[in-house]
């Protein structure tokens, strides 16, 4: 779909994929106003297809327009769009364990201009891709080095935004992890890199003496849609989850006492993925002896039974047709 300044949205329209074509001075390709979502679409053993929460993807795509000075989409319609898109392509939705059809929503500044000014013009697109799973271990516990040098996003900056810049920023972290062999990096805070904020795309929980840990959203997390569904199926197995700020010294020293039991992240992309391993400056530790966690696992188990419908859905969270 087109949006421009006085029209509003218009040209509802599905077409071949194919390349874009944008004017070299397009706002969208030098000061990076766009906004991205993600998730997923799976056939159930009915053949019928299902999604996740979707609702909640177009929600936070709003929210991440307002800080872009972008406009809103109308979940409702975007919606009805997304299922008359996944009807045409259902062909392409995989069956195998572990893999789906990932879906891309995502907006950007089309406007050709080179003053620093919110674009006029925007284009609405969804593309799709299907997935395996997203490591290449698998469900397998990763390594993770916590990033003690660049920061992801800001609180007061771009912030808990899904923005291009965001991400960009991350890439040469990521990078340097993955040169050493780590999977993802653990981001800290901006202001003092003590406080834990997430890892890589997904976000952090850490299991300590038998209660569960996430750090509590504080402007710069993301605010994940994996993270408030675990939140939820924790509390309905009546696990604590406390939402608090959680420094990289208190888990460190959880290790230490033998009480880190478990850590995990969460995320559309790899559902629940354990964390074997932290790197932390000069320091190393294993988590569960580097082996996947009970929780960890009956999280998995459950979300993507959920998820596939091979399991019921308590929560009323997905939606098949
Ligand atoms: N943090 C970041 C930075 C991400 O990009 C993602 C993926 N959207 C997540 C966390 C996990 O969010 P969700 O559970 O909604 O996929």
């Amino acid at each position: 779909a087109d949006y421009s300044a006085g029209h509003g949205w218009h040209d509802f329209r599905i077409q071949p994929y194919q390349p874009l074509v944008l004017d070299p001075s397009a706002i969208v390709l030098h000061y990076g106003q766009t906004v991205f979502e993600g998730l997923k679409a799976y056939k159930s053993s009915t053949g019928k297809i299902r999604l996740f929460r979707p609702r909640l993807n177009f929600e936070r795509m709003n929210e991440s327009c307002a800080r872009m000075s972008m406009p809103a989409v109308d979940p409702d319609a975007m919606l009805d769009a997304l299922m008359e898109l996944l009807q045409l392509e259902k062909e392409w939705i995989p069956t195998a364990p572990g893999t789906s059809l990932y879906i891309r929503p995502f907006m950007i500044a089309t406007e050709a201009y080179l003053g620093v000014a919110p674009s006029q013009k925007y284009q609405f697109m969804i593309i799709l891709s299907p997935v395996g799973s997203y490591y290449k271990e698998g469900i397998a516990p990763v390594k993770i080095l916590v990033e003690n040098q660049y920061v992801r996003a800001v609180a007061g900056g771009t912030g808990t935004a899904k923005t291009a810049g965001n991400y960009a920023a991350s890439l040469k972290a990521q990078e340097t992890a993955a040169a050493e062999g780590y999977a993802q990096v653990m981001w800290l805070d901006g202001v003092e890199r003590k406080y834990i904020e997430e890892v890589g795309s997904m976000n952090v929980f850490f299991k300590i003496d038998g209660k569960v840990y996430t750090p509590a959203l504080n402007g710069s997390i993301l605010d994940g849609i994996t993270r408030r569904s675990i939140i939820d199926i924790l509390r309905y197995w009546e696990v604590p989850v406390i939402e608090k700020r959680i420094s990289m010294e208190e888990v460190r020293d959880a290790h230490r006492t033998g009480k880190l039991e478990e850590a995990w992240g969460t995320g559309t992309a790899a559902v629940i993925s354990p964390i074997g391993e932290f790197r932390w400056q000069n320091e190393l530790f294993y988590v569960n002896n580097g082996q996947t966690g009970e929780v960890s696992a009956r999280l998995y188990d459950t979300l993507t039974g959920i998820q596939t419908g091979e399991q019921p859905d308590p929560f009323g969270w997905t939606i098949e047709f």
